[in-house]
């Protein structure tokens, strides 16, 4: 049985007009869904028109005879088709791709034949509320043009989004992999159109190799990084982008790009011990990790400040340096960088076991205290670490436990006793039983025994 594909996203970075205009794309979408919704309720009522003619009040309300209610969905292909006769009339594009038009669709079908299964004689469904999460399905219309950039097809050419694309290496390959070879194939088209205008004269090839160099830009002659060759087993790009805009978690709203790979017919390795690992995140240690045989504390591997510091103007000039945000980009990359080996090999470390337990972050916290670890967590990649394990853990077996954070730095891991908190960079040490531990690591452990008290072992 294939495998369901595996979906990891990447924080990315609109500027404010950039952020108006993918707004905008999602509410011109849920228009649209509104405008289908009450389509699909004039047909189910008996109506005839078509979705243009209803859309823009044309046409006869009702044919010469009124036909018999219909509340059986139109075929997904009838509706696509539908959908594109009105488009551009009703201005669903330019403004938004046809592809998230597309999916628009097939969802809305998907909810009225859901609907209409789980109560054949129920009311029917309702548009879309205005309260839902925007997402735009762009599938292969977003180009990665360098580790820390983003072209959507639906944007100006030199409308670039710097993006935090903290992806583990496998699958950062992967999706190079796919760019590269996107990128390969329409170079050698460009050299062919080129050698038809030059060599047969061909005006049509003139015309379309300046269109299609006129799209792309100088990126697509870039050369790429090296990439090794995939090995069977490695994950493939599927892209099949969403872009989300993600809000709820206590972390600040932000856009996400969500990519798609393929993870092939190798199984993923199952568990190997049957225990919890503890995993207490942190800012001078981004990970201490307790279980019945392992305590590890890893400490970070950079120095100085992760928040970028301002940039300096020039004497010569006084407007602010025109990649700001690419550069600012990079920084948190380098950051990411560091941290890459350790995010990974306390994956593979967390991959190992029956359950992980990790506190349930209330980001928000930080922030009220003034502590900014939430933004550092999003911009050196730990929160990019805990989408990475929710989404591998499933396929490797892994449970992933969130436990209450309350009282985890104070609480002794041997004899749970609350007790107070222990001073910046000083051991826990408890005043009930005496026993003593590098502050992390205690909190590791009780992560780990809240854990154990999850799965209802002592
Ligand atoms: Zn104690």
């Amino acid at each position: 049985m294939p495998k369901p594909p595996l979906r990891l996203t990447t924080r990315i970075h609109p500027s404010p007009p950039q952020h108006a205009r993918l707004h905008h794309m999602w509410t011109t979408l849920l228009a649209a869904q509104h405008t289908l919704t009450a389509w699909l309720h004039h047909r189910a009522a008996g109506g005839t028109r078509s979705l243009l003619d209803f859309a823009s009040g044309h046409g006869p309300v009702t044919a010469g005879h009124p036909r018999r209610p219909a509340r059986a969905l139109p075929p997904l292909d009838q509706l696509n088709a539908e959908v594109r006769a009105a488009r551009d009339a009703l201005g669903w594009t330019p403004a938004v791709p046809p592809g998230a038009l597309r999916w628009m669709t097939a969802e809305t079908a998907r909810e009225w034949r859901a609907a209409g299964q789980r109560r054949p004689h129920g009311p029917l469904p309702g548009p879309w509320p205005p309260s839902r999460a925007p997402e735009l399905h762009l599938d292969n219309a977003v180009q990665v043009l360098d580790p820390v950039t983003l072209h959507l097809a639906c944007l100006d050419a030199d409308e670039l989004i710097p993006a935090d694309l903290y992806l583990p290496t496998p699958y950062w390959h992967a999706l190079l992999r796919r760019q590269q070879r996107r990128a390969a194939h329409e170079r050698a088209r460009c050299d062919t159109l080129e050698h038809t205008w030059l060599d047969a004269g061909d005006g049509k090839a003139a015309a379309e190799l300046l269109t299609r160099r006129a799209r792309g830009g100088p990126w697509t002659e870039l050369p790429w990084p090296a990439v090794p060759d995939a090995l069977p087993g490695d994950p493939v790009s599927r892209e099949g982008t969403v872009l989300r805009w993600v809000t709820g978690d206590g972390l600040p709203g932000r856009w996400v790009a969500e990519w798609t790979f393929g993870t092939g017919d190798v199984m993923a390795p199952p568990w190997v011990f049957d225990d919890v690992l503890g995993v207490d995140l942190g800012y001078h240690h981004p990970f201490a990790c307790a279980s019945g045989g392992l305590s590890t504390l890893t400490p970070r591997p950079f120095r100085g400040s992760f928040a970028p510091p301002p940039l300096q103007a020039s004497n010569a000039r006084t407007a602010p340096p025109r990649h700001g945000a690419w550069a600012r980009a990079r920084h948190r990359r380098a950051l990411f960088l560091r941290l890459r080996p350790i995010f990974e090999a306390h994956l593979d470390l967390a991959l190992q076991h029956r359950a992980v337990a990790i506190e349930q972050v209330a980001w928000g916290g930080f922030a009220r205290r003034g502590f900014p670890f939430a933004s550092y967590a999003l911009d050196v990649g730990l929160v990019a670490w805990l989408a990475w394990l929710d989404a591998l853990a499933t396929s490797h077996g892994v449970r992933v436990l969130r436990v209450p954070p309350a009282y985890t730095t104070r609480t002794c891991s041997a004899c749970l006793r609350v007790g107070p908190r222990p001073a910046s960079g000083q051991p826990f040490r408890c005043v009930g039983c005496g026993y003593s531990a590098q502050a992390d690591l205690n909190a590791a452990r009780v992560i780990r025994r809240r854990g154990l008290a999850k799965l209802g072992r002592p």
